[in-house]
């Protein structure tokens, strides 16, 4: 087998140019070191498209799950670093073929040092050579049932025979901090995740209406924050406000129909004045076109127009499916779906209006002073970090 000392990091190589691609490796050098931060042994090493990681002892593994939710990697692959000599190459090629146990194997050479005597397609052939006249593997250049990669750089040559697929996207925080708004359904959570992978710093605000919401409701929404955390650097900041007082004023001056739309207003409001706060440039939601009262392009203009702020939705055209895969990729799922109150609870309307006008909910926000309210809600707000739940599983 491969023994395993080095792991060589692979990073997107077309989509970023110039100085941001100088600001992406310096990001994803240190999001890594971060992540990574629980094993001392590490050694790191940056070159101009790499980084290797040399392990030192400690457990694969775990570092295995942790590097495949780094966003920024395109791939990582275990490898075995071996002085750049073809011998050398060849004996160490030798017994990670011989000790497969697989039948069939191709060698994929990429020859960084052009130095090197031999050019790649002479690399490939000598190795193969080597193997077959030793065992009993064929070649198949094909469906290979082992692929044998050497990359050859002028000090040192690694030898990798896995090539594990990485988060891909841009390192977490490098574009910038966003505000999602995370309540405990199935999509905010799923929202936070791909706002994370585009390189954005994910922080949180959630509304409670205790005491119709309960602490489990609370609880839950803390613990959807933990899991994405994973892709947030391991941690994440969520505001909670309490509202229930502005609720009932809702409640109050519009009635049933209104009640969606206008709360939907507040918690804009509320939001926006969070995220300049603390430095955010945009809100973020969970929202999808059409799924509901509140998501119909009516509703979305009249609740988006009491804002400046730019709202990011990333799942606004991903169909109910294919967020509930992405949930139960990143393992909210079964967490989402437990049966607590959400903010809703306490209206629960019969039938929201589905095309409400600004000029209505204009109406009914005049009727009682809610900019005072708005205010106190944003002051009284709680902040809580939270971390993976499970870091003791990954750490
Ligand atoms: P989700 O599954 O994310 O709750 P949903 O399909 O249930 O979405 P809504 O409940 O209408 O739809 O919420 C739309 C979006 O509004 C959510 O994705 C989230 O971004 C935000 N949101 C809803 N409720 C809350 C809340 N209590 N606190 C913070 N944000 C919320
Ligand atoms: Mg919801």
């Amino acid at each position: 087998m491969v023994n395993y000392d080095t792991v060589l990091i692979r990073y997107g190589e077309l989509s970023t140019k110039g100085k941001n691609r100088k600001d992406f490796i310096r990001k994803l050098d240190q999001n890594i070191r971060h992540m990574l931060k629980d094993f001392p042994a590490l050694t790191y090493q940056r070159t101009f498209d790499r980084i290797y990681i040399r392990l030192n002892g400690e457990d694969p593994e775990k570092i295995r799950e942790l590097l495949s939710k780094v966003s920024g990697i395109s791939s990582f692959s275990f490898t075995e670093k071996v002085p750049s000599d073809l011998n050398a190459i060849e004996e160490a090629c030798l017994r990670i073929a011989s000790e497969s146990g697989k039948h069939t194997f191709k060698i994929i050479t990429k020859r960084h040092d052009k130095t090197f005597p031999l050019n790649s397609d002479g690399i490939n052939r000598a190795v193969a050579g080597e193997i077959l006249k030793a065992t009993d593997l064929k070649v198949d250049v094909h469906e290979p049932e082992l692929e044998i990669r050497i990359e050859v750089h002028s000090d040192f040559t690694y030898l990798t025979s896995e090539k594990i697929p990485g988060a891909g996207g841009y390192p977490a925080g490098i574009n910038g901090k966003v505000l999602l708004m995370l309540s405990g359904g199935i999509d905010s959570p799923v929202a936070a995740y791909e706002l994370m992978k585009r390189g954005l710093d994910v922080e949180a605000v959630h509304f409670a209406s205790p005491p119709y919401t309960s602490e489990n409701a609370r609880q839950k929404v803390l613990d959807l924050a933990g899991m994405v955390s994973v892709y947030n650097q391991l941690r994440m900041r969520v505001h909670i406000v309490e509202f229930t007082d502005l609720q009932l004023e809702i409640y109050k001056a519009a009635g049933d129909p209104y009640a969606v739309t206008l709360m939907r207003r507040m918690m804009f409001r509320i939001a926006e004045q969070i995220a300049r706060e603390e430095g955010c440039l945009a809100l973020a939601t969970g929202e999808s076109v059409g799924q509901v009262a509140s998501q119909t392009l009516e509703s979305i203009a009249c609740i988006n127009e009491v804002i400046s702020m730019p709202v990011l939705r990333p799942l606004i055209c991903v169909d109910k499916v294919d967020i509930i895969d992405l949930a139960r990729k990143i393992g909210t799922y079964e967490t989402s779906i437990l049966p607590y109150e959400d903010c809703c609870t306490i209206f629960d309307p019969k039938n929201p209006v589905t095309k409400p006008t600004s000029k209505k909910a204009s109406f009914y926000e005049s009727r009682f002073d809610y900019a005072s309210m708005v205010e106190e809600c944003v002051k009284n707000r709680t902040e809580i970090t939270v971390h993976p739940a499970e870091a003791e599983d990954y750490l």
